[in-house]
């Protein structure tokens, strides 16, 4: 016989869904781009017309994808989410945005990895609210202008450096979005812990948020970890200890770094003398991609100052080599 009960279980998964805030009111931090985006919607809404095109920049997981539910949750539009890498073809961008409804936002993550007939495309749809489809193939093929009705393009990036120029004049701003402080993790981390039912002892998100590389996803992941530690040991509360014994089974150390950033930084202590070493000898020796290594490893640790990029490659600082527990090594550079 089975137990049924209204509320959801302990052990139910609450998906990522279920704690993105719905207004900006709700989005914690990033002030100055809570501010910038809440005058270019009140200026869209006076004005009544889709809000200009604009790109969101910043690590992976310090909610992009949120905020741009959240704009086209506040304009009370529909929104369309799709990515660089998930549109091979022109035509496949071109399908899209021929089926968009008035007003539409049209979320594009990872906008740097477009393929650059579809960036064209998007040039002119963003432009002239207008795509070329093509009709029949061969020598016989024509295109047939269609004209779009207005929408907001929201671009999500990790690596602005990567837009060619062209694409990024399209957008009417760029909202950098940066890694959270710690109190800020911590309202976080509380507000995620109240949705998720779970109780969070004195200090316990405090800890959690020190922990969390100053990312709201990295923190929801490690409170569901300590959660699911809590339910194995029958805790009513998620305390200090628990955060702790948790976060050491799952190899997150004392400054948050997780494994793959010990890795990167042992090996240039240890493989390379402390470098300085190229990215892709770097990415090569710990054995991920180096789009990982530059865009989700390398500005954590450069922000808290483990590492360093110097023109002739990565050094590790002081505090890196302290970090690790090993004595800094004679170095030709030094
Ligand atoms: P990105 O697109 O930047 O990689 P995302 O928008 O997909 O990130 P995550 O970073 O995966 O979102 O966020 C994890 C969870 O944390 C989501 O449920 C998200 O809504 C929530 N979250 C992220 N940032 C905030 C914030 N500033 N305030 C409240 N909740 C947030």
């Amino acid at each position: 016989l089975r137990m049924v009960s209204s509320q959801p279980l302990d052990n139910e998964p609450v998906s990522d869904e279920e704690l993105r805030p719905h207004v900006l009111d709700g989005f914690i931090g990033q002030p100055r781009l809570k501010a910038q985006l809440q005058l270019f919607l009140e200026a869209a809404r006076k004005r009544d017309v889709p809000p200009d095109h604009f790109l969101l920049a910043g690590p992976p997981g310090l909610g992009k994808t949120t905020l741009a539910m959240i704009v086209a949750n506040e304009l009370g539009v529909p929104i369309r989410v799709t990515s660089g890498p998930a549109i091979q073809h022109a035509g496949d961008l071109a399908s899209i945005l021929s089926s968009l409804d008035a007003g539409e936002v049209l979320f594009i993550d990872e906008i740097h990895r477009l393929p650059r007939p579809a960036e064209e495309l998007l040039y002119i749809a963003m432009e002239d609210f207008r795509v070329d489809v093509m009709v029949g193939k061969g020598p016989g093929a024509s295109s047939i202008p269609l004209t779009l009705p207005r929408f907001t393009v929201i671009g999500a990036t990790t690596r602005e450096g990567m837009l060619p120029s062209p694409l990024r004049a399209r957008f009417g701003f760029t909202a950098h979005l940066d890694f959270y402080p710690h109190e800020e993790l911590e309202k976080l981390i509380e507000r995620s812990a109240s949705v998720l039912g779970v109780t969070l002892g004195p200090g316990a998100a405090h800890q959690l948020s020190l922990r969390s590389r100053g990312t709201p996803r990295i923190a929801n992941r490690l409170l569901r970890r300590v959660r699911d530690w809590a339910i194995v040991h029958d805790l009513h509360e998620v305390d200090v200890n628990a955060v702790r014994d948790a976060l050491a089974l799952y190899q997150i150390d004392s400054e948050g770094l997780d494994r793959l950033d010990i890795a990167v930084l042992k090996a240039i202590c240890t493989n390379f003398a402390g470098g300085p070493v190229g990215l892709n000898n770097l990415s090569a020796m710990v054995g991920e991609e180096s789009e990982t290594v530059e865009t989700v490893c390398e500005p954590y640790l450069v922000r808290e100052g483990f590492l360093i990029r110097t023109p002739k490659g990565r050094v590790a600082t002081a505090k890196a080599w302290t970090h690790l527990g090993l004595e800094p090594q004679e170095n030709d550079v030094n």
